[in-house]
């Protein structure tokens, strides 16, 4: 189960969310809980956490381990701050910021590289789902995005079916919908790697009122979390459904 807080919270405010959170989550046993912060929030979340069972992440890198970019942060930094995770073509990324599937393969191997585990996202837009065009959108961004890695890099990842239409709309996929599109990539997976081991998860106004039935589904190994991760009481009753 991971969050992904976007471009919310101060330092002040990450320590205060871990000081309520982690009690709230500390049973949490049967799964692995990582909060994916803003980069200036990343020192107060790594403090707060350590010796917890929360791993923290960053929401992006960039994929040189260090030079003349401005305004970038690489997989070692995150790494040497003590990141676990990183995730990677957020759609918000490649809406906004010109996120393409040959950056996120970029972005992938170098957090890999960095020893950094990533989630990579993917998911298709609302015009592309109402064309029926959702598995080719993934077929494409997997094909571009992912394909690429070995298979010793493509065990360090775990991928996130989130359909863009559904992202901080209220609008979620149905539980079968979701499901029919990870076995759509589980099976791209397959192809050239071990797709039963992969972890894919849902994401998209998952929130503790809906996140038992989407579980439900077989197919769906957990969620990622934007809204709803924000308040620690709503992120606890996620993890702990
Ligand atoms: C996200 O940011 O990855 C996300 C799924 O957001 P929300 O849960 O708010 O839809």
């Amino acid at each position: 189960m991971a969050a992904n807080w976007k471009m919310f919270k101060t330092p002040t405010e990450t320590k205060a969310f871990f000081e309520n959170f982690l009690p709230l989550v500390k049973d949490a046993k049967n799964c692995e809980v990582a909060v994916c912060a803003p980069f200036i929030d990343l020192p107060a979340a790594i403090d707060a956490a350590a010796g917890s069972n929360v791993s923290i992440g960053g929401q992006n890198l960039y994929w040189a381990k260090e030079g003349a970019f401005t305004g970038e942060i690489s997989g070692p930094m995150l790494k040497a701050l003590g990141c676990t995770w990183v995730v990677v073509g957020h759609s918000e990324r490649r809406q906004y910021f010109g996120e393409t599937d040959e950056t996120v393969l970029k972005r992938t191997k170098a957090a890999i590289e960095a020893g950094l585990k990533v989630i990579v996202c993917v998911g298709e837009l609302l015009a592309e789902r109402e064309a029926g065009e959702t598995e080719a959108v993934l077929a494409r961004q997997f094909e571009g995005g992912i394909a690429g890695l070995t298979p010793e890099e493509f065990s360090r990842i775990a991928i996130a079916y989130e359909p863009v239409w559904a992202i901080g709309t209220g609008k979620t996929a149905t539980p079968e919908m979701a499901a029919e599109a990870h076995k759509a990539i589980r099976k791209l997976a397959s192809v050239s790697f071990d797709g039963e081991s992969l972890r894919i998860l849902y994401g998209g106004s998952v929130k503790p009122d809906n996140v038992s039935t989407l579980m439900a589904q077989e197919e769906i190994d957990g969620a990622l979390v934007g809204g709803a991760s924000l308040d620690p009481v709503s992120f606890s009753k996620i993890v702990n459904y």
